[in-house]
C-alpha cells in the first residue's frame, strides 16, 4: 500500500517553496493542481500587470516544481475553478487535498466549500510567507492594551528575531532613524537605471491571455517588467540591494516628476504572490549594513517596512476582519475623483502619481498616502470605495494588504486603530517632499482663488468638518487651533472653495 493520493491546490499568491502544504509531502503520491479562473480574474477591473504578473509567476512556479520533480495538473485559461476540479478528480481520485490558508479574510472557506462539494475534506495549513505569529499580535493585545501601535510591535518583532540588534539593544543604538529618512529630493538627482527582467516566454503568454480577454481592465501590457520567478525576483532584488539600498532610507519619502521607483526596490508584488520571503529579504538587509554595503538608517527603514509594518497590517486585518473592513469613522461618502481611472486633472503631483499606477500598477508609498490618499481622506471619499480602488489598480494589492493600509493608515476610518492621527496635509508638505508645484497649473501657496493649490482649502475644511473630534487628539491640536485662529471671513472664504471644489468631485467633474 503507497500512501494515500493527495492533492495539493496551490493558487495564484501561494508560489512559494516554504507553502507549508508542500513541506515533507511525498512527490510519488502527491499531485499538486494549480488552476487559472477568467472568473476570479473578473472579479473586479485589476490592473493588467497584476494578472500579467499573476499569470505568468503561476506558469512559472509550475515549471519549477516539473524540474523539482513533482507532478502538477495545470489547467490554464479556464472559466473558473470548478469544471477543472472536477476533471482533476475523475483523473487522479484524490483522498485527501490540502492548501495553505489564503491571505484574504472569507476565501479560504470559499475554496474548502467548493472542494467540498465533491465530497473531499481539505486539509488547510498555516500561511507561510509571513515572518510573525497570531500570538506575536495577541499577546501584545492582552497585556491590558485597547490597541498595539506599530511600534510596539516592530520592536517586539526585532528583539523576537534578533533582526538588528546587538545583543538586547537595537543596532545603532536607537530603533529608527526617520530623522535620516526625510530628504527632499535634490535638483537634477541621477537614479539607477531599471533592472532588466530577462524576457520569458510564459510572460508573453500571458501578455497574449490579458489581451484577449481582458482588454478593458486599467493599464497597458505593454512594458511589462515585474519578475515573475523566483530566480527572476532574486536577480531583481540583487539590484536593489546592490544599487539602490544604501540611499533607500534618506529618500525614502521623497518624490521626483517622472521618477517613479528612486531607491525603492519594488519587491511588494514578488513578495506578495510567494516568489520572496519577507525574513530572507531582512537578512539580507542586515548583512549589507553588518558588512559595511548599507548605512544603517536605509536598512533600518527597509526592515522596518518588512518585519514592521507588512507583519504588523497583516495582523490587524487578521484581528479585526470582518467589522473591520466597513468602518467609517468620519462618514466619507463622496466617490473616488473620476480622474483616479485615467489621471486627467491639471493637478501635476496626481497626474504624475496616476500616470505611474496606470504605468506600472505600482506607486511607492508616499505617492499612495501623501498624494493619492491624502486627497481622498481631504476630499472625503467613501474609504471602502478607495480601498478596492486601490486593490485592483496596485501589482501588490489584496484585501489584507489594503484594507488596513486604506481604511486604517490613509483615510482614518478606523478611528485610530492604527494610526493615532490622520495623515493629513496641505501642499506644504508636497511642496517640501517633491519638485511637483514647480510645474502645476496650481499655486501651492495660494488657499482661495481660482488657480489656489486644491489641497490648502480641503486641508483646512477637512479640519473644519471635523473639528470637534480632532479638538479631542493632542495629536490634532495645533490644526485646530490654527483653524479656530482664523478670522471668520478668512473661514468663510476657504470653506467656499474648498465646497466648490467638493461639489465637483461629487458631480464627477476634473479639477
Ligand atoms: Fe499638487 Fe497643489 Fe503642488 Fe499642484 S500645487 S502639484 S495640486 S500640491
Amino acid at each position: 500500500m503507497g500512501a494515500p493520493k493527495t492533492t495539493i491546490w496551490v493558487t495564484g499568491d501561494q508560489l512559494t517553496d516554504r507553502n507549508p502544504a508542500l513541506t515533507g509531502a511525498d512527490k510519488g503520491s502527491v499531485r499538486i493542481l494549480m488552476i487559472e479562473s477568467l472568473a476570479w480574474a473578473r472579479e473586479r477591473p485589476y490592473h493588467k500587470w497584476k494578472l500579467v504578473l499573476i499569470f505568468a509567476a503561476m506558469r512559472g512556479f509550475a515549471d519549477d516544481l516539473r524540474r523539482g520533480g513533482w507532478q502538477v495538473d495545470y489547467f490554464a485559461e479556464r472559466d473558473d475553478f470548478e469544471r477543472p476540479w472536477a476533471e482533476h478528480i475523475a483523473a487522479f481520485r484524490p483522498a485527501c487535498v490540502r492548501m495553505m490558508s489564503k491571505s484574504d479574510f472569507g476565501v479560504t472557506e470559499r475554496l474548502c466549500a467548493l472542494v467540498a462539494s465533491f465530497g473531499i475534506t481539505i486539509d488547510v495549513v498555516p500561511h507561510g510567507n509571513f515572518i510573525s505569529t497570531p500570538q506575536d499580535f495577541d499577546d501584545l493585545m492582552r497585556r491590558g492594551r485597547e490597541r498595539v501601535t506599530m511600534e510596539t510591535f516592530y520592536r517586539h518583532m526585532r528583539r523576537k528575531t534578533g533582526l538588528l540588534m546587538d545583543g538586547d539593544v537595537p543596532a545603532g543604538g536607537a530603533w529608527n532613524f526617520d530623522k535620516q529618512n526625510r530628504v527632499p529630493p535634490k535638483k537634477n538627482m541621477r537614479f539607477p537605471a531599471a533592472a532588466v527582467v530577462p524576457d520569458r516566454p510564459r510572460v508573453r503568454e500571458a501578455v497574449a491571455l490579458v489581451d484577449a480577454h481582458f482588454p478593458g481592465h486599467p493599464g497597458s501590457t505593454a512594458n511589462f517588467d515585474l519578475p515573475t520567478t523566483r530566480a527572476d525576483a532574486l536577480a531583481f532584488a540583487d539590484e536593489f540591494f546592490s544599487a539602490r539600498l544604501d540611499l533607500f532610507g534618506p529618500y525614502e519619502d521623497a518624490m521626483v516628476s517622472g521618477e517613479p521607483r528612486l531607491y525603492h526596490s519594488r519587491l511588494s508584488a514578488a513578495i506578495n504572490v510567494g516568489l520572496l520571503h519577507p525574513l530572507e529579504l531582512c537578512e539580507r538587509a542586515e548583512r549589507a549594513y553588518r558588512n559595511g554595503s548599507a548605512r544603517l538608517a536605509s536598512v533600518e527603514g527597509f526592515v522596518r517596512q518588512l518585519l514592521g509594518w507588512r507583519e504588523f497590517v497583516w495582523r490587524v486585518y487578521w484581528r479585526l476582519m470582518p467589522e473591520y473592513r466597513v468602518r467609517n469613522a468620519l462618514r466619507a461618502t463622496r466617490p473616488v475623483p473620476v480622474w483616479y481611472r485615467d489621471g486627467e486633472t491639471s493637478m501635476a503631483c496626481q497626474r504624475d502619481a496616476l500616470r505611474q499606477v496606470l504605468d506600472l500598477g505600482w506607486a511607492h508609498h508616499i505617492v499612495r498616502l501623501m498624494i493619492l490618499g491624502n486627497f481622498a481622506l481631504l476630499a472625503g471619499c467613501e474609504p471602502q470605495a478607495m480601498t478596492e480602488w486601490f486593490w485592483y489598480m496596485f501589482v501588490d494589492g489584496y484585501d489584507w494588504v489594503m484594507v488596513p493600509n486604506v481604511i486604517g493608515m490613509t483615510l482614518h476610518a478606523d478611528g485610530g486603530f492604527v494610526g493615532t492621527k490622520p495623515y493629513a496635509a496641505s501642499a506644504n508638505y508636497i511642496n517640501k517632499m517633491s519638485d511637483y508645484c514647480a510645474t502645476c497649473a496650481y499655486d501651492p501657496k495660494k488657499t482661495v482663488g481660482e488657480n489656489a493649490c486644491p489641497y490648502n482649502a480641503l486641508y483646512w475644511d477637512f479640519i473644519a468638518r471635523h473639528e470637534m473630534r480632532f479638538a479631542e487628539n493632542p495629536r490634532m491640536a495645533l490644526p485646530v487651533r490654527n483653524w479656530r485662529g482664523r478670522d471668520a471671513s478668512s473661514k468663510a472664504a476657504i470653506r467656499t472653495r474648498a465646497g466648490e471644489l467638493l461639489a465637483k468631485i461629487e458631480r464627477g467633474e476634473r479639477l
